[in-house]
């Protein structure tokens, strides 16, 4: 089945995906949505208004009561299901991906392979919903527990990671016997679609997972919607910040994913050419546009002039281009406004005094005059106060900072207001130890970049990257997508006396 329906020459018009199939929905807004690579818009998504995520919220909480009672053993059998049928479309999702997205069809499978490892995961579910028990607290007496779907619950994702993230929700979240309305973004809404329709050829029934594709008019209408119990979100940190805020407001249970500025620390006695790799790979791979990509580089002493002079020529010759294409280091951006908003940082890093030693400014791919590119950019002598240092770019650009030593380089990362994920590349197994326990981030990486926790760790970061009390997949996600109840159970003593034969007496 087609994700979209062929609207003229190139521009498709996607659809909705509830109760089992797809639907136009009502509102009458659309968005257009890019190839990045062309820099030409391939198709309109719907915005769906409060009645469209009405009609989804209820396709929903119908599904929950037959859904919540399968067995778990039920669910992890179609979780194998859909588990084949992803392995058996992963270039097709890939190839989605990269059409909307630009991303590498190489980056694209990654992230299809990361959300097919939480689909394995989840596969795991009647082990994963096992609960404690205490036999004879007291006399007669016995404690368990249990752990119970809330109900309905929502999310929201952001536009780079079309596939995986909405994975990491309603795939933990149907597990655990819950029903699901997604929210997805409105730049890359045609993954979303296609997870779901293999999901109902899995056999899951109809309502299990819905997608509603929109805007902040559908966001809203999530969150004041009484039958949603539970909202994950994932995005940047103002908007995460504003749904767990409302989301709170309105008495539902929230986990909140913000926005990344993530340093990679360089020790005088690390491996440089590892550090390097994992510089350009993390800062430029995927043109930025990844939560855990590095966006500083923290070179400690004695390092820094040496990184500087081993990162100009990697990051001049980076090869940029089509994302189907083979052999390319980084696509485009995702929109020309995005692209925009990149280019305002490096003149606002030039403004401020930062040295701009790579200019990706007006990088053209041949044949592909109009895409969304940008070059890589390399700042050198950044400084704390400036704003390409204190706020998310999520583009291209690499800033490097200098400190004297390791203790320094700590107390820059914990000043900073946001705290997704860190690394630092050492030959020292103190400083690692040191760094790993003095560091306020939720993810940390040791001579490794971009720390992405695997599928039964969880994923999240600390401070203004995110709101709430619970990280993402692995047994977090179990903890958030139920509910604890604790059970104390006394039965009296039994009541079979054996066959009475005389007439009971009343004295
Ligand atoms: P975004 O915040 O613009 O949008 C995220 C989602 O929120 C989308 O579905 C969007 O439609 C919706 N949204 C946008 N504005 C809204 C509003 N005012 N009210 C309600 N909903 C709104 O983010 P993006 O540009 O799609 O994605 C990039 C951002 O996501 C970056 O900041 C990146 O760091 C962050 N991100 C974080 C993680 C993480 O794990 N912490 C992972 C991926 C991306």
């Amino acid at each position: 089945m087609s994700v979209v329906e062929q609207v003229g020459e190139r521009v498709r018009e996607l659809t909705h995906f509830i109760n089992g199939q797809r639907a136009a929905g009502a509102s009458g807004r659309f968005n257009d949505v890019f190839d990045p690579a062309q820099g030409r818009v391939s198709a309109r998504v719907p915005l769906a208004n409060a009645t469209d995520v009405g009609t989804a919220l209820a396709a929903a909480k119908a599904a929950f009561p037959a859904w919540s009672e399968t067995p778990p053993l039920k669910r992890a059998r179609l979780m194998f299901k859909f588990n084949e049928l992803l392995e058996a479309h992963l270039d097709e999702i890939a190839e989605i991906i990269t059409s909307e997205h630009g991303k590498l069809f190489s980056d694209a499978k990654g992230e299809v392979i990361r959300g097919i490892e939480i689909v394995e995961f989840a596969c795991g579910i009647p082990n994963l919903l096992k609960t404690d028990f205490t036999d004879q607290i007291a006399g007669g007496i016995d404690n368990w527990n249990l752990r119970q779907p809330v109900g309905v619950a929502a999310g929201v994702t952001p536009f780079n990671f079309p596939a995986v993230v909405p994975c990491w929700m309603f795939v933990m979240a149907a597990a655990c016997g819950n029903t699901f309305v997604l929210k997805p973004s409105e730049r890359t809404p045609s993954a979303s679609i296609r997870l779901a329709e293999l999901f109902i050829e899995a056999g899951f029934p109809k309502g299990v997972f819905n997608v509603v594709h929109g805007d902040k008019g559908a966001v809203d209408a999530l969150i004041e919607h009484p039958d949603v119990a539970a909202i994950s979100v994932v995005g940047s940190t103002p908007v995460a910040e504003y749904i767990y805020s409302e989301s709170a407001r309105h008495g539902k249970r929230v986990q909140a994913l913000g926005s990344a500025k993530n340093h990679l620390v360089v020790m005088p006695d690390a491996d440089l050419d590892q550090a390097i790799d994992a510089l350009i790979n993390s800062a430029y791979g995927s043109a930025g546009e990844r939560c855990m990509a590095t966006s500083v580089a923290v070179a400690v002493g004695r390092v820094g002039k040496e990184l500087i002079a081993r990162l100009v020529p990697r990051v001049r010759s980076l090869r940029i281009g089509g994302g189907m294409e083979p052999d390319l280091d980084m696509g485009p951006l995702i929109t020309a406004a995005h692209r925009t908003k990149v280019t305002g940082y490096i003149e606002a890093g030039v403004a401020a005094g930062a040295k701009l030693i790579v200019d990706g400014r007006g990088h053209i791919v041949p044949g592909r005059e109009k895409g969304f590119f940008l070059g890589g950019s390399l700042f050198d002598d950044v400084t704390p106060d400036m704003s390409i240092y204190r706020e998310e770019i999520f583009g291209p650009v690499l800033s490097v900072v200098h400190v004297p030593d390791l203790a320094s380089a700590i107390a820059l990362v914990n000043a900073h207001e946001l705290g997704n994920c860190v690394s630092l590349f050492t030959s020292d197994g103190g400083s690692a130890r040191t760094f790993a326990r003095q560091i306020k981030a939720g993810m940390v990486g040791i001579n490794m970049p971009s720390p992405v926790p695997v599928a039964w760790h969880s994923f999240g970061g600390w401070k203004r990257s995110l709101f709430g009390d619970h990280h993402t997949y692995g047994q977090e996600a179990v903890r958030f997508y139920t509910r604890y109840k604790s059970i104390i159970q006394r039965w009296p003593d039994s009541i079979a006396k054996g066959a009475e034969f005389a007439t009971a007496a009343t004295k």
